[in-house]
């Protein structure tokens, strides 16, 4: 069986996708440790299909490739999973394509699941990061309220550039949920996990495909994924309204008989009206989130769709053909 299996989720990676498979090769060949690449284009509006089919084809019984191809983009998260699937390995490592993470750290990895079988994974953490002030403000917020608001530890920093063992794979497989947020997964799923700090390169290639409001709607659906918290929010705030108003009510009657003021509630009328109504629609914006999750996945959607595998195209390096081709 190969020792590891690389998943590589690819979203216009045309530039990288090579320089990826040349470099997991380079650090791992030497080491004497069999290794299968899995990439995954999402729907790559680049050469990086081309690119891909190029790799497979000229890669022909020298090494272990699988590709698959997506009908349109379903993002890395779904990238991921058919990776996963498809993936067949005595360990398996998730890796981005762009070359941040390197695969040196991967190696690091490999060396602490070979000492210690009782860990089943070795996850990496960015100690620092090279990203504005703002991003790491709203980042420090979003571990904060989620590890506050979930039962799950979730780690600030910890990345899915990560390698583990079978059970790991088949616990993330067995997640079956429609949105699929990699973080929540593994923080859920739990096992024993060795941290390694690391730290993520320059881009070799392209840039990053995660905007700031991309980054923020992950972080809300990774938010309601994982909790329902936020369901209590406007009834803990109707609470306390509904106490307010009694004690605002007694307390304008009595001060106001004692001062001999005339009670006129125009402006509390308006205040009353325009909170209670702020309420409502809050209360009514977050049903309709909870709603909109449970009708995806009551439609049973499948996560991604795949238009076409390469695949079987493994390392025959003992026959003469291959003996040749090396
Ligand atoms: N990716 C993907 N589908 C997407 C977006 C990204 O498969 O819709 C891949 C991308 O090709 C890369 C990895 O996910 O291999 C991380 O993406 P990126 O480098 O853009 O994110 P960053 O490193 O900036 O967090
Ligand atoms: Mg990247």
């Amino acid at each position: 069986m190969t020792d590891v299996s690389f998943v590589i989720p690819c979203y216009n990676e045309e530039g990288n996708v090579a320089a990826i498979f040349d470099a997991i090769h380079a650090v791992f060949d030497p080491e004497g440790i069999s290794v299968e690449t899995v990439f995954v284009n999402d729907g790559s509006k680049d050469g990086t299909k081309e690119a891909l089919d190029r790799l497979y084809k000229s890669c022909s019984g020298k090494a272990n490739i699988r590709v698959i191809h997506f009908s349109r983009n379903f993002g890395k998260e779904a990238a991921i999973l058919a990776g996963l699937q498809h993936a067949e390995a005595a360990r398996y490592c998730l890796i981005d394509a762009d070359l941040q993470q390197r695969p040196e750290v991967a190696l690091q990895m490999y060396r602490i699941l070979d000492e210690d079988p009782e860990k089943d994974m070795a996850a990496a953490y960015q100690e620092k990061r090279h990203e504005g002030k703002v991003l790491s403000f709203f980042k420090k917020c979003f571990y904060g309220l989620i590890n506050r608001m979930t039962n799950v530890p979730f780690r600030e920093g910890a990345s899915d550039f990560r390698m583990f063992r079978e059970n790991v794979r088949s616990a993330i497989l067995s997640m079956t949920e429609y949105y699929r947020f990699t973080k929540g997964i593994f923080a859920f799923i739990g096992f024993d996990t060795v941290f390694i700090p690391y730290e993520a390169e320059e881009r070799h290639s392209g840039k990053t495909s995660w905007s700031f409001t991309k980054l923020f709607r992950y972080a809300v659906e990774g938010i309601l994924g994982y909790t329902t918290k936020p369901l209590l929010f406007p009834f803990t705030l109707s609470v306390i309204l509904f106490f307010a108003a009694v004690i605002y009510l007694v307390l304008r009657l009595v001060i106001g008989n004692a001062l001999h003021v005339p009670a006129d509630g125009s402006v509390a009328v308006i205040t009353l009206i325009l909170a209670l109504a702020s309420l409502l629609f809050a209360v009514l914006g977050i049903f309709g989130l909870y709603l909109s999750k449970t009708y995806m996945q009551g439609k049973d959607r499948p996560v991604y769709i795949v238009k076409e595998i390469l695949e079987g195209n493994k390392n025959d390096a003992d026959s003469e053909k291959g003996r040749q081709d090396i």
